[in-house]
């Protein structure tokens, strides 16, 4: 497969651009928040006393599992995705989809690859 560059000069597009891009990181950001207090919640007690993990039960420990393999999948998709560089974390500039990565990144970050 080859490099998919998607480059965008028109200020009105890339402001569009950019603003969706911030408007679905605000989304993911929120969920992936979620997910971490509903996750670091469990490791408090009703009295608000801490737990260490290695004392959950185990639907608790499951539970406390499952919620950071979800955080993680968002987070892997995330650094994959078009939404932002992830080498320089740029949500502004043009991507390009690196093939052997299979992630997208900032043209110029692109161009340190061989
Ligand atoms: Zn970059």
């Amino acid at each position: 497969m080859k490099s998919i560059v998607i480059k965008i000069s028109n200020p009105f597009l890339k402001l569009v651009r950019d603003n969706l891009r911030a408007l679905i990181l605000s989304a993911i950001n929120d969920k992936k928040g979620k997910l971490y207090n509903r996750r670091k919640n469990l490791l408090f007690n009703e009295k608000g006393v801490k737990i260490l993990v290695s004392d959950l039960g185990p639907q608790d420990l499951a539970l406390y599992e499952e919620l950071g393999e979800e955080w993680w999948e968002l987070e892997r998709r995330l650094r994959r995705s078009i939404l932002l560089c992830p080498l320089c974390n740029s949500t502004r500039k043009n991507m390009v989809y690196n093939p052997k990565e299979d992630a997208w990144f900032c043209v110029e970050c692109n161009s340190r690859f061989p």
